[in-house]
């Protein structure tokens, strides 16, 4: 397993152009969309609509401030029926989706036809804060239907209509063959760049005018190239000024005590036939696909304590 491109770990950098007008974030996600194709078995085609889904979220969330949860929801009717990503503010992310094995054809350009695995559906964007000080905040939820599929031009669509962010999102997944049968991903990553009220006209013609003509983020990512690279190429001449670069990776935060006491919690008769019938239980984790098993006497020992505390 590798979570590095060419030796290096995935990161993401957050930079300003244009007096702070311009908020631009672009990442390399390389290792955390092959650790996701890794652990969910995905098709071609999936890996590359997860991997730019949990790019998008990454990138979504580092232009945020203040949130400890975001995810990313796509509700579609596509053969991939629907994709989760969950990030964090320290740039973790974990993601599945509800149908790994699905496929359709490479489209024109024999290129994976994300925009037909994905379908027709919503695009739902959570934002939850308040956990890490106990004071849980309303969630902030925003909700536009998918325009294409692509992903890349479905984010910037949530952030035009639901955010009112003019921006410019470019997602990718390259994903090779090494030997027949073989996939693997040779680079991922992608670059967001945010337009707020008040960047003059000429600056906002240039920054379209060089993202138009930027080649293909996993092209730059496959010869090397590292977020600031990418923004480089994005940004044309247009200087910027990078703010934070930070590590991302996929992380999740389920643990073996997180299943037990979840299995713990069921109690009564379902746990004592679980013990009776099963001599355990296994739980799997939907966003990183870890079974945890709960052994004969582990399991055992809830059934006394769900007794204990039925007798109390
Ligand atoms: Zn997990």
């Amino acid at each position: 397993m590798s979570d590095t491109t060419n030796g290096h770990r995935d990161s993401l950098v957050r930079a300003t152009a244009a007096d702070g007008l311009i908020r631009c974030m672009a990442a390399v996600t390389t290792g955390t969309v092959a650790e996701a194709a890794r652990r969910h078995g995905t098709s071609g085609t999936v890996t590359a609509a997860l991997g730019r889904t949990l790019t998008g979220a990454l990138l979504l969330g580092a232009g945020q401030k203040e949130f400890d949860r975001l995810t990313v929801q796509v509700e579609c009717d596509g053969p991939v029926r629907g994709i989760t990503a969950e990030t964090n503010a320290r740039g973790r992310v974990r993601g599945y989706v509800r149908e790994p094995s699905a496929d359709v054809p490479l489209n024109a350009q024999g290129k994976f036809d994300v925009g037909a695995v994905v379908g027709g559906g919503m695009l739902y964007v959570t934002y939850e804060s308040g956990f890490d000080i106990g004071l849980y905040r309303e969630p902030y939820r925003g909700a536009v239907p998918i325009v294409s599929g692509e992903i890349g031009e479905d984010f910037a669509y949530y952030l035009a209509k639901s955010e009112q962010i003019p921006s410019a999102v470019m997602l990718g997944v390259l994903v090779r063959a090494r030997e027949p049968g073989e996939k693997f991903v040779e680079a991922a990553g992608g670059l967001m760049i945010q337009v707020m009220p008040g960047a003059d006209s000429a600056t906002v013609a240039a920054v379209e005018s060089a993202v138009s003509r930027t080649p293909h983020t996993t092209a730059l990512i496959r010869e090397g190239a590292r977020p600031p690279d990418l923004l480089r190429a994005a940004l044309g001449g247009v200087p910027f000024e990078l703010l934070e670069e930070r590590e991302v990776g996929f992380g999740c935060t389920c643990s073996y005590e997180r299943a037990a006491s979840l299995v713990s919690s069921i109690g009564g008769a379902e746990l004592e036939s679980m013990l009776r019938d099963d001599k355990g239980a296994a739980l799997t984790c939907h966003f990183c696909n870890e079974t945890y098993r709960i052994d004969e006497s582990a399991l055992a020992e809830m059934v006394a304590r769900s007794r204990d505390g039925a007798g109390a």
